[in-house]
Parts: C-alpha cells; sequence; structure tokens
C-alpha cells in the first residue's frame, strides 16, 4: 500500500504533468524544458510502477499527447497514432533489445519455426526529428487528408495547412499505387528559418516561440492557412500505414515513400543488433550540428513488419521501436541579471547572468546578449524565465521569454548612457548595433587588456583571472601588463582570499610566462589586426622583437600575409613611444623577445570541421583572406554567399547585406573575438 506522502506525490505529479501537456500540445507554450518534463514523467512513470494499485487509465503516463483544440474538426485514427517508450542511456537500449528477443522467443515456441527469431534483430535507426506528428491521406493519389496526433486516437483536420507546405506532395506520381495510402512523418522548422522567424515576430509583436517544435505546432494549427503558408514548415516521412503487396519491410517503405516523392530522414541505417545501433545513436551525441534541424534523439524500429505485427502495442507506445533520447540541448532558466562587460577596445556587451545549468555536456551561468538591440528585440528582463541552448552547438544563446512567468514589476532593459566601470562617455555609431566607452583610460579596458595578455591564447599566465586582475587595477598595483612583472609576495597578500602559497604560485606562474615564444607576446600586446595567426606569422618572419619594431610599414605591407593595412598597424604600434617604453620594461623584466624559427601550424580543429562560414565586412586583426586560410585549414569551409547551409556568419565593422541575409535566415553570428577563440581553441570559446 502507497503511503499518504506517495498519493499525494502521484497526484501532484499527474496535476503537473497534465498542466504541462496541455501548456506544450495546446497552447505551444512551454514553461519548463524537455529535459524537466522528462524527469517528472519519469519519476511518475516509477511511482506507478512501483505501486500498481494506484495505476489509472487516465494518468499522463498513460495518454499520448494532448486534446485536439476546439477550433478544428477533430478526426479519429483509425489506428492510433501512438507515442515511443525512452531509452536514455546504453543500458535501457539493450533491455529493450532482450525485451524483444525474449517476447518473440516466446511467441516462436508455439507459432514459428526457432529459427525465425535471429540473434541479432535487424534494426533501422532514424533521427528523431523534434516537430510534431502528422498523418496524411492520398486517394487515387490526391492529398485528401491531413491531422495532427492530438491525443493519438483524435487530433485536428488540417488538411488546407498542409496543402501549403512544400515538402508534402500533392499529388502521388507512381504506378499501381493502392486506392488509398497512409502516411506518417514529422512537421517541423529547421533552426535558421525558426530564428528567423522568430525575428520576424518580434518586429511585429507578436509570439516568440521558445523552440522550433513549438513555432511548427503553433504554425500548423492555425486557422487561416494563408498564416501557415507564409511559415516555413517542412515534412519529413517516417511511416507507411498502408500494407503495399511485397513490401515487407520498414526500411523499403521508406525507400518507396521516397519513390513517391516524400523526403525521408537522409541519415537513416539499418544495423544487425544493438550494438552497433548503439554506437550509432552515441555519435549523435557529437554530430548534432551537421543538420540544421532540432532531433531530440534517434528512433529505432525492427525492420521487419511481420515481427512487429507480432510485438503488437502497449497502451501509449509500440513494443517494437524505442526513442534514444539525447541529452536535451535546451534548458529553461532565471535570469538573475543583465550585467554590462566593456571589453578591451571599450565595447560596451550585455551578458545575462543566468542561474547555473547544463546545457549539452557543460555548465552555463552566462550568455552574452551581443548588444542593445539584441535585448530589445527578445525583450529579456531581469527576473525573467528564459529558455537557453548553445547556438550550433557551441555558443550559449538565449532563444526567448517565458512571458507567463515574468514577475510583476520587472523593466525593460536599457543601455547605460556612462561607461559602467569608468563613467566616461559612450557613444554609439548609428550604423553599427556596437555601443563604446571612449575613455582610453577606462579601468574596464584595462582589466580587459591584462586579460587577454593573461589568456591561454597569449602568455598564458595562469591565476590571473578575472577577480585578481579587478583587485590588481583597483589598487592601481597594475596600469599595464609590464607591471604585472613587478609584482611582489608584499603586493599580493593583502589581496582577497590570498595566502602565502598562493601568492609565490602566482609569482612562479608569471615567471614561467617570461618564456613564451614571441607570437605570444605579440598577441598579448594587442596590436589592431594581430591576431593569433597574424602573431605567428609575423614572428616567423621576424626573429626578435627588434627587428619586428624596425620593420618600416612598406617592407611589413610585403610580408605574406600580412598586407597593408595589418603592416600600417604594426609599424604605427612600434612607432608610438609609449609602446616602445612598454616593450622596453616587458623586455626589461626578462620577457623573452625572440621569435622560433617554425611555420605556423595548421591544425585542424575537430570543433570546426565539416561547418561552413562565411565572413563579412572589416574584420580588426585579420584581413577576410587569412581568416578564411585559418579557417580552412582548420577544416571548416568558406563560402561566399550566405545560404541555409551555413554554420556561422563572421560580421567586421560595417557589415553589409550579408549580415542581414544572416539575420534573416537565423544563422548564428560571430564577431571576431568569438571567431579567435574558435579557431585558438580546441573546443568551444571561453563564456563572455
Ligand atoms: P516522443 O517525442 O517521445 O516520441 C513520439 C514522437 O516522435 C512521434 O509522435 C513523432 O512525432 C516523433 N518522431 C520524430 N521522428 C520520428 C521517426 N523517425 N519515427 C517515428 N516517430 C518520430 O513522444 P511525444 O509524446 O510526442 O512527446 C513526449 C516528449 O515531448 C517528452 O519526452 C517531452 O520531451 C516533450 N514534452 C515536453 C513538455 C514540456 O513542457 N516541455 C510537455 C510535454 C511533452
Amino acid at each position: 500500500m502507497a503511503s499518504l506522502e506517495v498519493l499525494r506525490e502521484i497526484e501532484e505529479l499527474r496535476r503537473e504533468i497534465r498542466r504541462h501537456d496541455r501548456l506544450y500540445y495546446v497552447l505551444d507554450s512551454p514553461e519548463i524544458s524537455d529535459a524537466e518534463y522528462d524527469l517528472l514523467f519519469r519519476r511518475l512513470q516509477a511511482l506507478e510502477e512501483e505501486h500498481p494499485d494506484q495505476a489509472r487509465p487516465d494518468s499522463p503516463t498513460r495518454r499520448v499527447g494532448g486534446s485536439p483544440i476546439d477550433e478544428f474538426q477533430a478526426v479519429l485514427h483509425p489506428a492510433p497514432m501512438l507515442s515511443l517508450g525512452n531509452a536514455f542511456t546504453a543500458g535501457e537500449l539493450r533491455d529493450f533489445d532482450t525485451r524483444v528477443r525474449r517476447r518473440l522467443a516466446g511467441v516462436s515456441a508455439t507459432a514459428r519455426d526457432q529459427e525465425d527469431v535471429p540473434d541479432r534483430l535487424e534494426y533501422l535507426a532514424e533521427l528523431k526529428i523534434d516537430g510534431l506528428a502528422v498523418r496524411l491521406v492520398y486517394r487515387q493519389g490526391r492529398l485528401v487528408l491531413a491531422a495532427t496526433r492530438g491525443d493519438g486516437v483524435r487530433g485536428d483536420e488540417i488538411t488546407h495547412n498542409a496543402r501549403t507546405i512544400r515538402s508534402i506532395p500533392l499529388l502521388l506520381e507512381g504506378e499501381d499505387l493502392p486506392e488509398e495510402l497512409e502516411v506518417r512523418g514529422e512537421v517541423y522548422m529547421s533552426w535558421p528559418d525558426f530564428r528567423r522567424m522568430n525575428q520576424e515576430q518580434a518586429g511585429s509583436n507578436e509570439k516568440v516561440f521558445a523552440n522550433p517544435r513549438n513555432a511548427a505546432a503553433g504554425s500548423l494549427r492555425q486557422k487561416d492557412p494563408s498564416v501557415t503558408a507564409r511559415r516555413p514548415l517542412r515534412f519529413l516521412a517516417y511511416g507507411l500505414e498502408t500494407a503495399i503487396p511485397g513490401l515487407e519491410r520498414h526500411s523499403r517503405a521508406l525507400e518507396f515513400l521516397e519513390g513517391l516523392g516524400f523526403p525521408v530522414s537522409p541519415r537513416r541505417e539499418l544495423f544487425a543488433g544493438i550494438e552497433p545501433v548503439l554506437a550509432f545513436c552515441e555519435s549523435w551525441h557529437t554530430r548534432r550540428h551537421e543538420i540544421d534541424f532540432e532531433i531530440d534523439g534517434v528512433v529505432i524500429k525492427i525492420d521487419r513488419y511481420d515481427l512487429q505485427r507480432e510485438l503488437g502495442t502497449i497502451s501509449r507506445s509500440p513494443r517494437w521501436a524505442i526513442a534514444y533520447k539525447l541529452p536535451s540541448t535546451q534548458v529553461t532558466t532565471r535570469v538573475e541579471g543583465i550585467e554590462i562587460s566593456v571589453g578591451r577596445t571599450g565595447t560596451l556587451t550585455p551578458v545575462a547572468l543566468l542561474e547555473k545549468r547544463l546545457v549539452d555536456g557543460s555548465e552555463v551561468s552566462r550568455a552574452t546578449l551581443h548588444n542593445e538591440d539584441e535585448v530589445r528585440r527578445k525583450d529579456v528582463r531581469v527576473g525573467d524565465t528564459v529558455f537557453v541552448h548553445k547556438a550550433g552547438a557551441v555558443i550559449p544563446e538565449v532563444l526567448a521569454v517565458v512571458p507567463e512567468l515574468r514577475p510583476e514589476g520587472t523593466r525593460p532593459f536599457e543601455m547605460p548612457t556612462c561607461c559602467p566601470a569608468c563613467s566616461g562617455e559612450v557613444v554609439r555609431d548609428p550604423q553599427e548595433a556596437a555601443t563604446r566607452c571612449v575613455n582610453p583610460a577606462c579601468p574596464a579596458q584595462l582589466e580587459g587588456w591584462l586579460r587577454h595578455f593573461c589568456s591561454r591564447r597569449a602568455m598564458d599566465v595562469e591565476g590571473f583571472g578575472e577577480s585578481l586582475l579587478h583587485q590588481l587595477v583597483a589598487r592601481d598595483l597594475v596600469k599595464d601588463p609590464a607591471d604585472l612583472y613587478r609584482l611582489s609576495l608584499e603586493d599580493l597578500l593583502p589581496l582577497e582570499r590570498m595566502g602565502p602559497t598562493l601568492a609565490e604560485k602566482l609569482l612562479r606562474n608569471l615567471q614561467a610566462s617570461k618564456q613564451r615564444p614571441l607570437h605570444r607576446l605579440l598577441v598579448g600586446l594587442g596590436i589592431r589586426h594581430v591576431g593569433e595567426h597574424v602573431a605567428q606569422v609575423l614572428a616567423f618572419r621576424y626573429p626578435s622583437l627588434e627587428q619586428l619594431a624596425s620593420a618600416s610599414q612598406e617592407e611589413l605591407a610585403t610580408v605574406h600575409e600580412v598586407g597593408p593595412e595589418i603592416g600600417a598597424s604594426v609599424a604605427g604600434y612600434f612607432a608610438d613611444p609609449a609602446n616602445r617604453d612598454l616593450l622596453g620594461r616587458l623586455a626589461g623584466a626578462g620577457v623573452r623577445t625572440t621569435g622560433e624559427p617554425q611555420a605556423p601550424p595548421e591544425a585542424r580543429l575537430p570543433h570546426l570541421e565539416g561547418r561552413t562560414f562565411v565572413l563579412t565586412g572589416t574584420l580588426s586583426r585579420m584581413t577576410r583572406e587569412q581568416a578564411s586560410a585559418r579557417l580552412k585549414a582548420a577544416g571548416a569551409r568558406v563560402a561566399s554567399s550566405v545560404s541555409k547551409k551555413t554554420s556561422f556568419v563572421v560580421a567586421g565593422a560595417e557589415a553589409g547585406s550579408k549580415l542581414t541575409r544572416a539575420q534573416e535566415l537565423g544563422i548564428p553570428v560571430l564577431d571576431e573575438e568569438e571567431l579567435e577563440a574558435m579557431l585558438a581553441s580546441s573546443g568551444p570559446p571561453e563564456e563572455p
């Protein structure tokens, strides 16, 4: 017997899940992420299994989807449109295989030859597209009915809307088609289309959707088909419901559907036995960026129809299929603050400070909001609950606010009118989205420079993080990077959270950094246009800082991969007495100023492999040609125009139509800093 406490928990979970089902399936406005929902659902499932006397036919664990909406004609599904059982781990997937083989062996002992149950079943693995299930009925080859899944038994009739989706054939071309043919598949929206649509929605003060799935559902269930027609919906077929003589396998049925003109999941694979299926599923943990639409897992189906029929279904899902769920890439979290970070070039960047969450394998507590326009467009406010994911599986991005959960008394974000660090004047070039602090003595710019100098890409001084550098600047101990090398134990000991052991370690780290190769020092100086690659080129060409400093602008301009613009910047830098003074002090402190007889490496970077970049605008630390060469060397592709296939657009100053196009298509846009970080690291860039 279940205790009162357990009964209460079961009731509470059922109520909560029903509420979220309604928000998700009927209103297309979820308040929690799928991962959070799955936790509630699994907890209820576990409790119901432990206490079978509490099982109820109307429990959300027994039901599929949400109820149909009154505004549409209800359609009865002749064969129910079910949900799928889930496997979250390798063990659960193996259990599924054992379960179905046992069940088939049991059946075969009486009804069939034992030989008919192979040791290794054939499974077709397909991507689990995150959209919504739709049933299409064709009579004499013509589309006559389209319906949503609804509660699995009864759905909404959406034929007019389905007709507006270009990838749904209206007329099937094929010989000997059965009188009636039923196809099931997923209506979905790609990431770029979703971003673009949300941008337009925000522009006209309309509902902004949390994810492509909700956007697809909301777009498909419109009373006015002309609204659906304007929404970028797509369709992928994954099931044939009509028996066709000779078609006895699911894999063959998909080929048949492809032949009729339906788009079918291109990444499907047929496997013998569960182990290779598992390897396929696991490979998708890191392959998600290969496709431009959201998947939430892999669906594994027994390929042979006769075996499917024998296994049959349980109340909510078929026994012959299972969904291997990938970890959610999207979470909800709360905006605890919006901080303005002032970079070393003076740019003011709003950053959302988030309640910490695990997203796609790493903890996220901050997400850049890029600039004033971006915050306004998404209307992100302190106190809001927001959906967060990683753009291109790399950069944390706030997707949308959950308006229903906005607490009272929030205020729209306003960009500060003076620099939050030095109270100096800020200006915004009307042509650009960036707002900048123009005070050259701004301490935040100095801190930014020091952070950059100490970063892994530059002098790699371990332990000199944000809070330490902040204290050093606030106490006037450091006014430029050379001052770091004059720090003593006495300077460090009075700082917060500092002890003799740590202070000595920090001094040792500084000492060690003096031996970094010349190009690292060049990066750390922050010379305009000199990023990591140019620094390597210069250090290779000029074996010492002295030689580089005395090279003329004309000479520099002739160096391969340097050119006139960078040449002018480098020569200008060394002509400035203040910079020469800094370099003199660095050399005096014992920092190495000689180069290395080594050509710049061109390592392939796995996180860039196969991604397509488009470069636009003027970059400040490298030319577009250099950026392009480096991206290619790292394994990325560089294209000249922005299309739906573009993974990232890198926008420099005065970026024009390509940036607009990227925004229209919803392609993630990187600034130069983010590009550098991607090129420099063996993984995603550090958080802003
Ligand atoms: P499901 O997503 O677990 O699986 C069934 C669905 O998968 C099918 O109906 C079909 O639409 C889809 N699918 C995609 N590709 C497929 C393919 N190749 N073959 C077969 N089917 C394919 O089940 P569900 O009932 O649609 O949804 C449950 C999930 O929805 C939950 O796990 C949860 O993540 C999410 N959900 C979230 C909330 C929320 O508030 N965030 C609320 C309710 C449900």
